[in-house]
């Protein structure tokens, strides 16, 4: 072999001195296939060591290194440093990690020695096949592009923008929020989820440096780390964002009626549609498949509909849009897609779709909103108010069939569902249906004990999918498995009280007093409410269209949205 290696084994003070036998590495080092020079040194990363080395590899004109110390991730860029100073390629040195990996870990001299000896000649081996590299400079692209504009990919943007890059928000839905704009309160702190939104979007709209691109998705991404070229397709909204206020005049003539997937298809919307009251862009959207005008299959009479652009006092329906491809090129892509939910469907058991009042959380989500299909209220399908939920845990998760780790959300979303229920029918009997409670941090433990403290029973099921849900007559019933693998009965929907509020009638009966109908919240931080932000409780229970009288000026009747230069 005509390369001179040269190993040099550091004793780092005592650190490695006193675990091995350092000398035997030494010797053992000398006699390796190509080994010029082996050498032992006190403290090879001191600037007396590193003169040292650079005398050595000078000196015996070494072509490769094994430095044979501490981790690389402390010193191999110190080494490769010393390589480059003393004329030799800086990818020529090898580390072998004698300190962490033998030293501080294998207790037993000898043993240490062994290991010791083997990392060197493995390191010896490696280095006599590594090939010369050059540092290449390229220019990259400081800008980034952040897909999905929920609340991770806004605060990312922001980031981005606070930073002086020029940041990109890509969102597929015609408005921005993901999941969070369409909660009522964010739990464990009982947050006004809107609220917290509010300050966050605001940056979006206002912040330098940002370009928002709603009702787009990326199509294809080209090139590579630090050089992008990202084709976004920007579907046609058909309304102007620039001319239209959010006045809301469009919908109301619309003659179409759809599910309203925004609501879970709990409500329904007309074919031109803002997904909730007061979200961003505040602009309606023409949902192309079922709008008359678009339709292939719309009846003949209905065929050339016009009249939301004929109720828009601005001209702002533009019929003409076509989807756009438009190619951003940037350094970087955050992906902040979210999570999809598991389709309860898939397990049966739980009479998903099949029986009226079994809802997905997101559903129950949308129920207590007070923009969603109710205003608010929990109400079950026949406007009637429950006597009883049972809420299952774990539904799809930890389950080897469906999902086999955790969701790492559901209890705490139930837990705030339950403080939602109590809030507002103090006399329902709530159940939680649950195999084991994941509670990070000391407020969701707080909010189930509050919860449980209002008469919510918590009742162990022998597994994840140990519950069914069964008709009974006109009511529901939940069934479980016990841990002992009896089977139990869940929640009651009888008018059976709970042990507050029974022990609540008896006092009132003792003392003459009226019961009390609203459970103490005090001791939970009450939800701040003094906003306008979109889910307000100041907002109405259904969005009535309002449209502007002539004359009036354009923000007046504009809630908050004003379009920037953000949006595109
Ligand atoms: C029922 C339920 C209740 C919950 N309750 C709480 C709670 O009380 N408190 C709490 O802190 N957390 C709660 N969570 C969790 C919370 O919703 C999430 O942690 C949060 O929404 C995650 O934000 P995100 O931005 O990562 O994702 P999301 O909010 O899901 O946003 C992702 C965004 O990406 C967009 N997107 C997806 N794919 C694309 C694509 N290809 N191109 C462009 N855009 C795309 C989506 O349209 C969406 O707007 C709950 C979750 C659920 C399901
Ligand atoms: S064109 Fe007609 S059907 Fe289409 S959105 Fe406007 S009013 Fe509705
Ligand atoms: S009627 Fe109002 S909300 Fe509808 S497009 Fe025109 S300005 Fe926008």
């Amino acid at each position: 072999m005509d390369e001179k290696i040269g190993v040099y084994v550091c004793e780092c003070g005592p650190n490695i001195k006193n675990a091995l036998d350092v000398e035997a590495v030494v010797r053992h080092a000398g006699g390796l296939p190509g080994v010029a020079a082996a050498k032992s040194h006190r403290l090879l990363c001191s600037d007396e060591g590193k003169a040292f080395l650079k005398s050595e590899i000078q000196a015996q004109g070494l072509t490769r290194l094994v430095i044979a110390a501490c981790s690389p991730r402390e010193h191999e860029a110190t080494f490769r440093g010393v390589s480059e100073a003393s004329g030799l390629n800086p990818f020529l040195m090898q580390m072998a990690n004698i300190r962490e990996h033998a030293a501080w870990v294998t207790g037993e001299p000898a043993v240490a020695t062994a290991k010791a000896k083997a990392f060197v000649a493995a390191a010896v081996r490696r280095v006599a096949l590594h090939q010369p590299l050059e540092r290449k400079f390229v220019d990259s692209n400081p800008d980034a592009l952040v897909v999905g504009g929920g609340v991770a990919g806004i605060s990312a943007v922001a980031a981005l923008a606070q930073k002086g890059r020029k940041a990109y928000l890509v969102e597929r839905a015609p408005c921005l929020g993901g999941r969070v704009a369409r909660f009522e309160d964010a739990f464990p702190r009982a947050e006004c989820a809107s609220c917290m939104l509010e300050p966050k979007l605001d940056k979006v709209l206002h912040q330098d440096n940002i370009q928002v691109l709603t009702y787009s998705e990326v199509e294809e991404v080209l090139g590579s780390f630090g050089n992008y070229i990202i084709k976004v397709r920007r579907k046609a909204r058909s309304v102007d964002l620039h001319n239209c206020i959010g006045c809301g005049a469009c919908y109301e003539p619309c003659p179409v009626q759809v599910p309203n997937d925004y609501d879970e298809g709990m409500s329904r919307r007309k074919a031109i549609y803002i997904p909730y009251t007061g979200c961003l862009p505040n602009v309606p959207v023409i949902d192309r498949e079922t709008c008359l005008r678009f339709k292939k299959d719309a009846a003949p009479g209905q065929r050339g509909c016009d009249l939301c652009q004929k109720a828009c006092p601005f001209g702002a329906i533009d019929y003409s849009q076509q989807d756009e491809v438009l190619e951003i090129r940037a350094g970087g892509v955050v992906l902040a897609t979210g999570s999809a939910l598991f389709d309860p469907k898939r397990a049966p058991q739980y009479g998903y779709g099949k029986l009226d009042n079994v809802l997905t959380g997101m559903e129950f989500a949308r129920l207590v909103s007070q923009t969603g299909p109710t205003g608010g209220k929990v109400l079950k399908k026949d406007g009637q108010p429950p006597q009883a939920v049972a809420l299952i845990h774990c539904v799809g998760s930890r389950t080897p069939e469906y999902n086999p780790y955790c969701s790492g959300v559901c209890c705490l979303a139930s837990l705030g569902f339950i403080h939602m229920i109590q809030k507002q029918l103090p006399q329902a009997e709530v159940s939680a249906v649950y195999s084991e409670l994941s509670l990070p941090g000391r407020d969701a433990q707080k909010l189930c004990d509050e919860v449980k403290s209002h008469g919510a029973r918590f009742l162990r099921a022998r597994g994840p999918a140990a519950a069914r849900v069964e008709r009974e007559g006109e009511r529901l019933a939940v069934r479980y498995q016990t841990e002992a693998g009896r089977t139990a009965r869940g929640s009651s929907p009888s008018r059976t009280p709970t042990r507050s509020a029974a022990s609540s009638r008896s006092r009132a009966r003792k003392t003459g007093s009226s019961p009390r109908r609203t459970p103490p919240w005090s001791r939970w931080p009450a939800p701040a409410r003094a906003c306008s932000s979109p889910g307000a409780a100041s907002l109405p229970r259904t969005y009535r269209p309002r449209r502007p009288k002539a004359g009036q000026p354009r923000e007046a009747s504009s809630r908050r949205w004003s379009p920037g230069r953000n949006w595109s």
